[in-house]
């Protein structure tokens, strides 16, 4: 297969993150017999130190022209502690996905067995678990008309959501169902939500279409309950921008440490494959991030833009053999974990290049 990649690594860890998770990528098809090219592109803090504009014109068509891009992280200090900067490294990111029409944000929340004790929940409950988020990425509150009124004393964000956004959404979810263990949960709040009770009227209009999946609508708060609870009942879970943001990161914890996971951002252009992670500025140029996030987010790059299930699956037991072997990055070693197994981000790149 021939595909054209576009590596944005952006700020920080970033740089060296999507490093590891390009040789991954250069191995893979070297083993699988592809033709991958690459091409770089500037985005964040280093797209504002070279150009003055943090996503350049020169990055967004370079996106378009690929067939999917393998992005790090934005972020830098200067700006976490400035909130009056009027161009932001984030701004970039919120561009990125307005231009490319990202709608929606997928989250595979996957614990490796060897790190069952890095999580804060007991192993019992974890063991198992493997979720599959669709996060709705451009509409409800974030983006409805806000502002204040009584002379700035009340303020007001209106969510809003048409039908065509929550079906087009929910229908990537169903699909995705269908090759999982076709259980599909859909999270609103329609007991007292209008965007809510459309949201549910949509996706139980589509679930006759898809018959072999069973589909359970849960409210919000029942959600964040049972994620803690008895995450191993959840197969796929399709929501809204706000909920699925907040519920993603209380998931993130259940894989133990944010330099595990992976997130990919697709709409009905190239899509966008990123670590959850933020630049990471306490560790930036130690060379001790995990790039687990990164290779994980080029497994999920080739399995849902090119469809390559077999190299992907090929990543992510490699992903797994290097946890079994006893290697760790600093941030999932414990105490247990001998001196000599801990490795650097170069150093467990190198392992992982050795597994596939
Ligand atoms: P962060 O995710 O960068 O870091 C949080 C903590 O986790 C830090 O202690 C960090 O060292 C650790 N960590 C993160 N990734 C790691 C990895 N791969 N290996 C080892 N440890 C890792 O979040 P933050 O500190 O809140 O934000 C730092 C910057 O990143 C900010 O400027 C923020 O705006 C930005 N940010 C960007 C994104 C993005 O680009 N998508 C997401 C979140 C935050």
């Amino acid at each position: 297969m021939k595909k054209n990649i576009l590596i944005v690594p952006g700020d920080g860890i970033g740089q060296e993150v999507t490093e590891v998770g390009k040789k991954v990528l250069e191995k893979i098809a070297e083993k699988f017999g592809h033709e991958f090219t690459y091409d770089e592109a500037l985005i964040g803090h280093v797209a504002i130190e070279a150009t003055g504009n943090p996503l350049p014109d020169e990055t967004l068509e370079k996106m378009r022209a690929s067939d999917a891009v393998l992005f790090g992280a934005v972020g830098h200090p200067k700006y976490d502690n400035d909130p009056s900067a009027k161009v932001r490294p984030e701004q970039g990111l919120l561009k990125m996905r307005k231009e490319l029409g990202l709608y929606a944000n997928l989250r595979p929340i996957k614990l490796f067995d060897e790190l069952l004790e890095a999580s804060s929940i007991k192993p019992e409950i974890l063991k198992g678990s493997d979720i599959l988020f669709f996060r709705e990425l451009t509409g409800d509150i974030y983006f409805g008309e806000k502002g204040r009124k009584n002379d700035g004393d009340t303020a007001y964000d209106i969510a809003e959501y048409s039908r065509f956004e929550v079906e087009r959404i929910a229908r990537k979810a169903f699909d995705a169902a269908r090759t999982r263990r076709k259980k599909l949960c859909s999270v609103d709040k329609a007991n007292v939500l209008e965007t809510s009770r459309l949201w549910r009227e949509v996706v139980q209009q589509l679930a006759p279409e898809y018959p072999d999946v069973e589909v359970e609508h849960m409210f919000v708060d029942s959600a964040a309950m049972m994620l803690i609870k008895d995450p191993r009942r959840f197969d796929v879970v399709v929501t809204a921008n706000l909920f699925g943001d907040i519920l993603t990161d209380e998931a993130s914890q259940i894989a133990g440490s944010m330099g595990m996971l992976a997130s990919a951002s697709i709409g009905d252009s190239t899509g966008v494959y990123e670590p959850i992670h933020g630049s990471a500025h306490d560790i930036t140029g130690k060379g001790i991030a995990n790039p687990l996030a990164s290779v994980l987010s080029a497994a999920l790059l080739l399995d849902i833009s090119f469809g390559l299930k077999e190299e992907s699956d090929t990543i992510i037991a490699a992903v797994d053999k290097l946890l079994k072997d006893g290697f760790r990055t600093r941030d999932i070693a414990d105490a247990s974990t001998p001196e000599n197994m801990i490795l650097n981000t170069q150093a467990a790149g190198e392992e992982l290049l050795k597994r596939i």
